[in-house]
């Protein structure tokens, strides 16, 4: 299922431009156009999935090959010494783009701490 009204599913019927850097039959990765670290990386699955809160075993076969592919990415490009990935979900995980997806972030340099703590 695609939805023509979310950006991230023109990015993957490549209706509207992305710098993709892999694809595969479920999945497409491309950069984030607003990089929160030297690299930064969106995986999504191809089929139109709002969050994770509204995924499940249907949707396994894509949620396995995002994550597969992480390794994949990181072995080719950059990334021996670490990385992390994200899925925010919804609005307390601050999330923008309601199509599922799983951000890749890498140094070269340590990245900040994963949260910020609310005082
Ligand atoms: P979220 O806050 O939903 O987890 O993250 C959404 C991410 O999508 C943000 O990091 C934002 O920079 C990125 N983004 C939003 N619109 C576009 C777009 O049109 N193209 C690309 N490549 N990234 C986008
Ligand atoms: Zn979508």
């Amino acid at each position: 299922m695609v939805d023509s009204a979310c950006i991230f599913c023109r990015i993957a019927a490549r209706d509207i431009p992305a710098d993709i850097v892999r694809e595969s039959d479920h999945v497409v990765a491309f950069r984030d156009t607003n990089p929160q670290a030297p690299t930064h990386i969106l995986i999504i699955p191809k089929e139109h999935v709002p969050t994770l809160y509204d995924a499940g075993m249907k949707q396994h076969q894509a949620l396995g090959k995002m994550l597969a592919l992480v390794g994949e990415l990181a072995r080719k490009e950059w990334a021996a010494d670490g990385f992390r990935t994200i899925v925010n979900t919804g609005r307390v995980g601050h999330q923008e783009v309601y199509h599922v997806h799983m951000h890749v972030l890498g140094g070269p340099e340590p990245l900040g701490p994963m949260l910020v703590r609310r005082k």
